[in-house]
């Protein structure tokens, strides 16, 4: 049986059938990883460990346990701190850490709580900070539709590993983008929920007021499963929301309006200008305006909006993002956190050298822009000039959302590009989070679908946003779509290859 082309209600269907066992899944999806190493999804195994796991699903599998995603396997993002794998968060750093503690989102979908079964580390580009995982101190994950190509970032490693069928789920986080254009640009689902939806307690920090964890799979109702599971208040993260998370199930497959027969009768599709404009490649264009005639086949309606204040996204997250980086990366100075220098000669000596051995480039230029930024002199100029055009962008939602229910455009400029094309010059890889850096910066809830093929078969993805608290809609809307087409059920020539061969 393919057990990697299959879903986790497909998986978890199986399980409860007594088809296959937890363990043979474990067994199963190890090998695929361990056949898939060129691919560098996943980074750090504790075979014993998911073995245990495993075997800990069947017995409660055995006595009855019907939750929807136990004794399903998963791997966790590298920035998500693990008792029993090693938390690098993909920097040098940091590469030998193994946390005390799990994250509040790896305990509530673990053995303890959902019940699914850890396969590992994902890896990713340094504290998260990168569009093509190339920043990672692992190395690069490689596109399993090309593995010339980049598989997109931060969360590369999770969107490799489910486009490969390493793992039928993963756990990304989206800063400024990193579920989105990852997922995007593999093929594959996932969805950055609403900001506080789910715990950031145990999630390395990389900017905190962006940060956002989510879920990663290969279908909206396998995302909708999982976020069911992530979502919810924790009293251990002071920006959580203190709200009830809803079953992000219940509508799916249901229509817009009740009592229609058109599934998206009655759904007003809002269209930005901004994210149509000459920046993007008109193979992406091609597919995502593919995706919006197939919802209005549905019986949506697609009507022009403005966020003009898209432009400005960029220069304003820079700014913000590199300045709570600065911030949040001070803990590691070989006394409280990371890996110190093997040789120095005083205190300050010790600091400087374990900083600058310990982190990668891209990281020490955002922690510069950071300090920069928020120094005297600077920090009005900068740092307040951008919270002050964050709160206008946030707002030019709310003007767009009086106009439609959901915002849809593409999620990012083109398809996945060759490794090292980018990486000589920052500017040009900051381009590509021009569509997904600003429901970061209002809070907004985002996802991307897949919707089509671009440029040299490279995967496309439609991003949909919401407004606060619409991850339902978001993935119930997702969820029509992908019971009308098979652009997520697409195979990359990685997972062609059948079984655990
Ligand atoms: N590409 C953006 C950055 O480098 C977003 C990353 C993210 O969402 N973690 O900061």
């Amino acid at each position: 049986m393919s057990w990697h082309t299959k879903t986790i209600k497909q998986i978890s269907d199986a399980l409860k059938a007594k088809q296959i066992s937890s363990k043979e899944l474990a067994d199963y999806f190890l090998q695929r990883i361990a056949n898939a190493k060129d691919l560098n999804a996943v980074i750090d195994l504790n075979e014993a460990k998911t073995i245990e796991q495993a075997n800990h699903a069947d017995a409660l599998i055995a006595k009855g346990a019907a939750s929807p995603l136990i004794g399903v396997p998963i791997l966790h993002k590298d920035v998500f701190v693990t008792k029993h794998w090693k938390s690098t968060a993909c920097s040098k750093i940091l590469s030998d850490y193994v946390s005390p503690f799990d994250a509040h989102v790896v305990a509530k979908l673990g053995p303890d709580g959902a019940g699914m079964v850890c396969l590992g580390k994902a890896n990713m580009d340094e504290f998260a900070m990168g569009s093509s995982n190339e920043n990672s101190y692992a190395g690069p994950a490689l596109n399993p539709w090309d593995k010339t190509r980049v598989p997109g970032g931060s969360s590369g490693g999770s969107a490799v590993a489910i486009a490969a069928g390493l793992s039928p789920a993963a756990t990304g986080t989206d800063t400024g983008g990193s579920i989105r254009q990852p997922a995007s640009l593999c093929g594959i689902t996932g969805i950055k929920p609403t900001y506080g939806r789910v715990s950031r307690y145990g999630m390395i920090a990389y900017a905190s007021s962006l940060d956002q964890g989510g879920p990663m799979a290969k279908t909206a109702e396998d995302c909708a499963i999982l976020l069911n599971a992530m979502a919810g208040h924790d009293h251990k993260d002071s920006t959580s929301l203190d709200r009830p998370s809803e079953d992000y199930t219940a509508k799916l497959g249901k229509s817009w309006m009740p009592g229609e027969a058109q599934l998206l009768k009655g759904l007003k599709v809002g269209l930005p200008k901004e994210y149509f404009g000459d920046g993007l490649s008109s193979d992406v264009r091609a597919a995502v305006e593919g995706a919006l005639e197939q919802f209005k086949k549905m019986g949506a309606e697609c009507v022009p909006v403005s966020l003009p204040k898209t432009e400005l996204s960029i220069p304003v997250y820079y700014v913000i993002a590199p300045a709570e980086a600065s911030s949040n990366l001070s803990r590691f100075d070989g006394v409280r956190y990371g890996r110190r220098a093997d040789q120095y000669s005083d205190l300050l000596d010790m600091y400087k050298r374990t900083r600058s051995e310990g982190f990668g480039t891209e990281v020490k230029r955002r922690i510069m822009i950071g300090t920069y930024v928020l120094s005297h002199g600077y920090y009005d100029a900068y740092y307040l000039k951008a919270q002050r055009i964050r709160r206008i962008i946030a707002q030019d939602f709310q003007e767009a959302f009086k106009q439609c229910d959901i915002i849809a455009g593409p999620v990012a400029p083109t398809v996945a590009g060759k490794i090292g094309e980018k990486t000589s010059d920052p500017t040009q890889m900051y381009l590509e989070d021009i569509y997904t850096l600003s429901p970061n910066l209002a809070g907004l809830p985002a996802m991307s679908a897949p919707c089509g093929f671009g440029d040299n078969g490279m995967p496309v993805g439609i991003q949909l946003i919401g407004n606060y608290f619409s991850e339902a809609s978001l993935l119930q809307l997702a969820h029509a779509y992908q019971m009308e087409t098979d652009w997520h059920q697409r195979l990359s020539p990685v997972a062609q290859k059948g079984g655990a061969a």
